[in-house]
């Protein structure tokens, strides 16, 4: 399996990686990895952190829609260069 973001810019490049939200192959130039942790609910109710970061693989418009979607003031600030105070209407 090549990689969908190179063949859409008729390159060859093969797949290392798979896209966990749209599902394109990936090479490892496109491939973006974060670091996932993972949880568990404690007592009272608490979110406590387990074992070691794993990770998660997208494209680069999974991440971007993942990314705005969790800013914590929407799109606008989840652009680089935005201030991290911005202020709520
Ligand atoms: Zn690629
Ligand atoms: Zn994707």
């Amino acid at each position: 399996m090549n990689c969908y973001e190179c063949a859409a810019r008729a390159m060859d490049a093969p797949a290392v990686a798979v896209c966990v939200d749209c599902g394109v192959a990936l090479c490892i130039e496109h491939a973006e990895v974060t670091p996932r942790r993972l949880t568990r609910t404690g007592a009272m109710n608490r979110t406590v952190v387990v074992g070691p970061a794993t990770r998660t693989v997208r494209c680069h418009l999974c991440r971007a829609a993942v990314d705005a979607a969790t800013a914590p003031h929407g799109p606008v600030a989840a652009r680089s260069g935005s201030p991290a105070t911005a202020p709520t209407a």
